[in-house]
């Protein structure tokens, strides 16, 4: 498998909360736990860094699909601020936690594609 291709496939593999190895297998034990052996291939994705990437990538989707509706919504109607509060804050709070295990997924299956693991990263 070509270099782009291994990586389109891990992320996608990962976005599916999937193994990267295998794309059966469920990649999390837990919602955020990998699990250290695949259910089917035997792969250990507990291998591959994942680190600060998924939060930030996390805090760059909310922050770009939110925000610009937030400012939009205050230009044009200029709600009362506990309105926004209680429109925006559950809104940015559920987008976030929702999508962190599918991002730390993508991220994983990157690392996957890439041959990245915690020892290789040391060195
Ligand atoms: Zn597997």
């Amino acid at each position: 498998m070509a270099g782009s291709s291994r990586v389109v496939e891990g992320v996608k593999r990962g976005i599916r909360l999937r193994c990267p190895q295998c794309g059966q297998g469920h990649l999390f034990e837990s919602f955020l736990k990998v699990r250290a052996q695949c259910e089917v291939c035997g792969e250990d994705n507990s291998v591959f860094p994942a680190d600060d990437a998924p939060p930030y990538l996390t805090l760059l989707l909310v922050g770009h699909l939110v925000f610009p509706f937030v400012f939009w919504a205050e230009k044009v109607w200029a709600p009362a601020l506990w309105l926004q509060f209680a429109i925006w804050l559950p809104l940015i709070l559920v987008i976030t936690v929702g999508s962190l295990p599918f991002m730390k997924g993508a991220v994983i299956g990157i690392a996957w594609a890439n041959g990245v693991t915690r020892s290789s990263a040391r060195q």
